[in-house]
């Protein structure tokens, strides 16, 4: 099915073909079993793509996070979004893709920083921010004129245009919310994250994200509209100003939304914008408070994170009737043996039991932390792409064996998602606040916080660079098809 006879190359559109377009954001599961992993947060890309087509061009998205790619479809032309450790199995999908005639194209992250690489496996890649890019693209594809490298500058937030929310599809990812940006980049430098050093904090006009939230979005029909009218920002650092940031929220309040968001912890110091945020209906808040280790918080320069405060802030954040939630790594260079045992402690000492996001620090190769891993030798030798995941431990940490990494990781994704530590969640924190749709936000979160356990039920998986193997199909395809993985040690 899957190598089907080759279909002829149109380059050069027929007459009253209307040109069909696919957008696909490619996934494959920490476990590198075939899973899926609906959740209330998705890649938006494919809404984001398909809203820079133009009217005459039919498009269809998909998501692998929620649902596999139906092989058997043809499309003109196929836009592939993924992440670093997504890029073997998209380059398998793509040359699969192409030997049935279809034209492909790579953009995002991995594609910008090695667009030399995906050129082999694409027939264009776009190297930097889609909306001048795509409609170009798309335009010379259909004078076939497809050029193999797109990279226009930047038309900045304002040209950001309305995602199609009308082509999300809810009966595939139950929980899903629909989402918006407001704003890109981030203005902190951790040393580990790839905005690091490649981009600026940038916003939004404020009228358009009203705008598209008005007049665009479409809600989550399921459960009885308990979804109805909630949203999330996409953004990496909803709060890079918090003056923007409450201009925002002034403007949120008579729309009268429930929404999240992901920010620093730094504007949660802020009392009276945490108060005019919950006012404006936000309701739950992710922040990376990566570490509760001074050591490693200062090795990863996010001094942001002002740890003596964590305790106020936790109360402050519930209290105003919006639900805070912690991401955790491991494996950084201030961790020790000592820290990571107690860390479970610390957490219940300060009544805080909605980690939802738990996983090893990644040395993306775009950043400072790699750089910095590369010159002092410590990258751990035969990592792959598919190794750039959050979950699979890439280098030698300073105080800490591998294995030991490993086995604290293991050990804390059973203790933190644990059902009892969902009770305790509950217990403490449902009465918080009287605000509305606080309680149900709750109520949601716990098979957010129990499913940091997903990635390590794998027992065949040893969660080290190297060491495990790419997914069964993809090894097969790749085998076939004469794909090699791209090394990065
Ligand atoms: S605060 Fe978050 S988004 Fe900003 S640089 Fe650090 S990790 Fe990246």
């Amino acid at each position: 099915m899957l190598l089907a006879a080759p279909w002829p190359r149109r380059l050069v559109l027929e007459p009253r073909h209307r040109m069909r377009i696919a957008v696909i954001a490619t996934y494959t599961h920490p476990t590198r079993l075939r899973l899926k992993e609906p959740s209330i947060m998705q890649s938006s890309v494919p809404e984001l793509i398909a809203g820079l087509c133009p009217p005459h061009v039919e498009v269809e998205i998909f998501n692998e996070k929620e649902r596999d790619i139906p092989m058997d479809r043809h499309w003109d032309l196929v836009f592939f979004s993924y992440l670093h450790s997504f890029y073997e199995h998209t380059k398998v999908l793509s040359t699969l893709f192409r030997q049935r005639g279809m034209t492909t194209v790579a953009g995002g992250r991995h594609a910008s920083y090695f667009p030399d690489d995906a050129q082999q496996y694409f027939d264009a890649v776009i190297t930097g921010e889609p909306e001048a890019n795509v409609p170009a693209l798309i335009e010379d594809f259909e004078k076939g004129q497809l050029q193999p490298r797109y990279q226009r500058p930047p038309l900045g937030p304002a040209a950001i245009r309305p995602y199609r929310y009308d082509l999300i599809d809810f009966t595939h990812n139950k929980l899903r919310l629909p989402g918006i940006e407001a704003s890109r980049g981030c203005p902190f430098s951790c040393n580990f994250c790839v905005l690091t050093g490649n981009e600026r904090y940038r916003y939004r006009p404020v009228a358009h994200v009203i705008d598209e939230i008005q007049q665009h979005m479409h809600w989550n029909p399921n459960f009885m509209g308990l979804m109805d009218d909630a949203f999330v920002f996409l953004d990496n650092n909803l709060g890079g100003s918090p003056k923007y940031l409450r201009e925002l929220c002034e403007a949120l309040i008579p729309l009268k939304k429930t929404w999240g968001c992901a920010l620093t912890f730094n504007v949660l110091k802020d009392e009276s914008l945490v108060k005019l945020m919950a006012k404006a209906g936000c309701r739950y808040v992710y922040t990376g408070l990566e570490s509760l280790n001074p050591d490693s918080i200062k090795a990863m320069n996010k001094g942001q994170n002002k740890l003596s405060e964590v305790d106020a802030v936790i109360r402050r954040v519930f209290s105003a009737g919006i639900l805070l939630s912690f991401g955790l790594i491991v494996g950084s260079d201030g961790d020790t043996n000592a820290y990571l045992e107690k860390l479970p402690e610390y957490l219940s000492d300060l009544q805080y039991f909605s980690v939802t996001f738990l996983g090893i620090v990644c040395p993306y190769p775009e950043t400072p932390f790699f750089r910095e891993l590369q010159a002092e030798n410590r990258l751990l030798p035969g990592t792959l792409s598919r190794d750039y995941d959050g979950y699979t431990l890439c280098h030698r940490p300073k105080s800490l064996d591998t294995s030991e990494v490993v086995e604290h990781f293991h050990r804390l994704c059973a203790q933190l998602g644990s059902l009892p530590n969902i009770a305790r969640h509950y217990w403490s924190k449902l009465t918080m606040s009287d605000m509305p749709r606080y309680k149900q936000t709750i109520l949601f979160s716990g098979p957010e916080i129990v499913s940091i356990r997903n990635p390590v039920k794998n027992t065949a998986r040893r969660y080290i660079a190297g060491q495990d193997a790419l997914e069964y199909w993809d090894t097969q395809q790749m085998a076939q098809l004469g794909l090699q993985p791209q090394r990065l040690t």
